[in-house]
């Protein structure tokens, strides 16, 4: 019984395109976290920054 960790989804979303290619789970103890990932983004078949967005 995990109570502790408070985790919610969230998408890693494209800065180039803003496509939606990633989802995860974060944990949000202070708020969310800003995360930046360089990702392989599908639409555009290149490795991108992607930000971390709450749905
Ligand atoms: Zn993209």
């Amino acid at each position: 019984m995990a109570k502790k960790s408070k985790r919610e989804y969230v998408w890693l979303e494209c800065s180039q395109c803003r496509s939606r290619n990633y989802r995860t789970g974060v944990s949000v103890a202070e708020g969310t976290p800003k995360l930046e990932l360089k990702k392989f983004c599908k639409a555009e078949r290149k490795h991108t920054v992607h930000k971390l967005r709450r749905k």
